[in-house]
């Protein structure tokens, strides 16, 4: 088959619309399939958090190509990508997250990451943020933060100017040889192909279409408080909170679930307990006084070994999904990825360890929650965003989940 002319996106959260307009902008035609609204999905949810504070080559390569092209688009219309440092850190007590937080510090240096270890007069001196129960500390410089709904609207505008045709409203199927995407019980159109970035719906999409992927929704949860905090991006490895300046005063997150959520039958609204944790956290940290402004739940992906699924799963469908908490800062890489892959020889420059047929699909496995420390993930891979075994296998694997 030569290039495909026409390819079908199934989803308009980050990473379909920055895969279409990718696509679209390398001369494809491209209709994009989206149920609800571009961005309705997990995407409007994302906290926004972006580093490069990576430890292995593949995450490496991906976060700086995603933040060169987050700068790049900084400025773009409304999208900002503001440039604040990350703060890592282990609480006195926690032997454990310290040696983890310097053992990912030495390793993200080998990688030649803009990291250090500061100690806690340091970090007092440097940051607005409370220090006295913090034993150890690293700062990445090269990290920020975006608000993910201007990412959708720059990419909406973006991709309406490439050319690419929305069909908004319209809920999909997906068939494969050839691959098709069926609207309706009269209606399906034949693409050349079909790229399934419907996130955590990736799965009973394919699995519709007779393709098992491995992949299980967890719940996680955040909100925003009010107040005039302007310190860093915090990640706490002790209780895995963390928080970031946001225009209202701050965003603070965690309340993961790392079991096996019902992707037909969760709760979009934040616990009482996550609330009043979160806050009493982020007083703690920021020495402010955050009131609540709104709070809210999302679904993330999480895979067997902690790395998404991203390339063909069958001749000319392909997916992207399994982001364990990532998708946003990973969408301005992996949509270029795809579009390379999809136009060229399947493969483009997605990494290997990508290939969603390293899995059957039906194999059991662990939920993984994606924002911890020690990274002791099944592939070995480690930094501050990946990895953390929790001993929760809830699947027997012999039901697709859906
Ligand atoms: C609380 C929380 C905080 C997070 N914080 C961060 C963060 O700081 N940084 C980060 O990188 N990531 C973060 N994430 C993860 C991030 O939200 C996701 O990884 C990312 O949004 C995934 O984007 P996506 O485009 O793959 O999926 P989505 O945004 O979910 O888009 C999929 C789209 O497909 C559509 N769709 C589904 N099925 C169909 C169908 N059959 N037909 C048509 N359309 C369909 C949906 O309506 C949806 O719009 C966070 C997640 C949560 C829940």
């Amino acid at each position: 088959m030569g290039s495909p002319e026409r390819v079908a996106v199934v989803g308009a959260g980050a990473v379909g619309l920055t895969t279409a307009y990718d696509l679209a902008s390398r001369g494809a035609q491209v209709t994009l399939f989206e149920r609800d609204e571009p961005g309705s999905g997990m995407t409007d949810r994302a906290a926004g958090i972006c580093y490069d504070a990576y430890a292995e080559d593949i995450d490496v390569s991906v976060a700086d190509r995603a933040m060169d092209r987050f700068r790049s688009l900084s400025g773009d219309g409304e999208f900002v990508f503001h440039e604040t440092p990350y703060v890592f850190l282990a609480r006195e007590g926690d032997e454990s997250a310290a040696t983890a937080l310097t053992e990912s510090v030495e390793r993200m240096r080998v990688h030649d990451r803009d990291v250090s270890l500061v100690d806690t007069a340091e970090l007092g001196e440097r940051f607005p943020i409370r220090t006295d129960d913090i034993a150890l500390a690293g700062v990445a410089e090269n990290a920020g933060w975006a608000d993910p709904v201007a990412y959708v609207d720059l990419f909406v505008e973006k991709c309406e100017r490439a050319g690419v045709e929305f069909r908004v409203g319209d809920e999909v199927a997906v068939r494969a040889e050839p691959p098709t995407v069926v609207v309706t019980d009269e209606l399906s159109a034949r693409f050349d192909a079909v790229v399934v970035a419907a996130g955590i719906d990736s799965r009973c999409l394919l699995a519709d279409a007779g393709y098992l992927i491995a992949l299980k929704p967890y719940r996680a949860q955040a909100l925003v408080g009010e107040c005039d905090y302007r310190g860093p991006i915090v990640y706490d490895a002790t209780d895995g909170s963390y928080l970031r300046p946001h225009p209202a005063g701050v965003l603070a997150g965690d309340g993961v679930e790392a079991v096996e959520a019902d992707s037909d039958d969760w709760d979009p609204a934040a616990d009482d307990w996550f609330i009043e944790d979160a806050l009493d956290t982020a007083r703690h940290r920021t020495k402010l006084d955050p009131e609540l402004g709104r709070a809210w739940a999302g679904l993330c992906g999480s895979t067997p070994d902690n790395n998404p699924l991203v390339g063909e799963v069958v001749d000319g469908v392909y997916v992207a999904t399994g982001w364990h908490g990532h998708g946003f800062m990973w969408a301005p890489a992996m949509g270029e990825s795809l579009a390379e892959a999809v136009l060229g020889d399947g493969r483009g420059s997605i990494p290997k360890a990508f290939d969603p047929s390293r899995f059957d699909g039906d194999e059991s496995f662990t939920v993984v929650e994606g924002m911890t420390l020690d990274g002791e993930g099944d592939d070995g891979d480690s930094d501050v965003g990946d990895g953390d075994n929790d001993d929760n296998d809830d699947n027997d694997g012999s039901d697709d989940g859906c």
